[in-house]
């Protein structure tokens, strides 16, 4: 089977790799869709690279079962899927305390995990980390369930509730899920900061009730107007550059919360008195806790995720020149590679 294979900085080959079959517990399936992710452009720009041997890509996708390995319940051939990438042990303090998705050192399908990778013909995954797609959940949808329940995992740590005031900075495909899954829990104050036209004119679309352009607008006296003084209740912050993150802080209210959504490329300077001053607290959020991926999957069935006018297709042969070179430039927003 063909699958892309990351060696280097800037190198990935199409390269013919031997079939997989699934093991016990384990099922297979052909893949349908791959999203490209940031995380993806770090490792094939930057050479972040998670092993040193070349291995599989992509880690959002999904596709339809064709073979269940012995032992496999509950999911028959033919029923499409999305994976979920992130693996976990049944040893650790974490996998067995409740927090699997924090199972360390990481292992993540495409991001180093021997286990394979989205960006292949087939891939094989333990029969727990695929979730059956309902009616009305298109293959396209199903591969954008792994950055969604990001957002959402976001969105969970925030502890958000109907009626309070948010703010997003960063208006690409994880803002752009932490804005559809506010909006599914009835949340409608939320303020998205974004300096890219084409991200603001996108979300906008999608239900944002203000989109702030921080080259133009003063983003704290902004928020601040729109909040009587008061500051946000949750910001999540989906940028993952300094002013985004000092901003954050400064815009949240008396004991705020701040979400880290994004990866930093570099250190950040601040005065931890910010957040002392009003009781603020920052949190992390990484991949997703259980049951992001299920509600995420019911939400998409009721509608709450529409894709039209930021999500793009490309054939897998364009996968540089359409989708990590243009996607690095800030010219698209999610791409995603149809697979053959
Ligand atoms: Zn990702
Ligand atoms: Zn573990």
């Amino acid at each position: 089977m063909l699958a892309s294979r990351l060696y280097g900085t800037e190198d990935v080959r199409l390269d013919e790799v031997p079939d997989v079959e699934p093991g016990p517990g384990e099922v297979r399936l052909k893949v349908a869709h791959n999203g490209i992710c940031g995380s993806d452009l770090h490792m094939y720009f930057q050479g972040q690279l998670a092993r040193p041997e070349p291995f599989t890509i992509g880690h959002e996708f999904a596709g339809v079962v064709d073979t269940v390995g012995p032992g496999v319940t509950g999911i028959a051939p033919g029923t499409p899927v999305a994976v979920r990438p992130f693996l976990r042990c049944a040893e650790c303090d974490r996998c067995t305390g409740g927090l699997p998705h924090l199972h360390a050192p990481m292992r993540v399908l495409g991001c180093g995990a021997a286990e394979g990778g989205g960006l292949a013909e087939y891939c094989v995954s333990e029969a727990q980390h695929v979730f059956a797609l309902p009616d009305g959940v298109t293959l396209e949808q199903g591969a954008l369930v792994e950055p969604m329940a990001v957002s959402y995992n976001g969105i969970r740590r925030g502890e958000v509730e109907p009626g309070m005031r948010t703010v997003i900075f960063g208006a690409g495909p994880i803002g752009i899920g932490v804005l559809l899954g506010l909006r599914s829990l009835g949340v409608d104050d939320v303020v998205v900061v974004e300096p890219s036209a084409a991200r603001r004119e996108a979300i906008g679309a999608l239900g944002a009730a203000e989109v702030i352009d921080p080259g133009a607008a003063d983003v704290i006296r902004t928020v601040m107007a729109r909040t009587g003084g008061r500051g946000a209740d949750v910001v999540f912050e989906c940028a993952g550059v300094e002013a985004s993150f000092v901003q954050s802080i400064v815009v949240a209210g008396a004991r705020g919360r701040v979400v880290i959504l994004a990866i930093y490329e570099q250190n950040v300077a601040f005065n931890p008195s910010m957040m002392m001053m009003d009781e603020i607290e920052v949190r992390g959020a990484l991949g997703y806790e259980d049951g992001c991926y299920e509600t995420v999957i019911d939400l998409m069935a009721k509608g709450c995720y529409p894709t039209d006018g930021w999500v793009e297709h490309i054939p897998w042969s364009g996968l540089i020149d359409e989708g990590f070179a243009p996607l690095r430039r800030g010219e698209r927003m999610k791409v995603m590679v149809d697979l053959p």
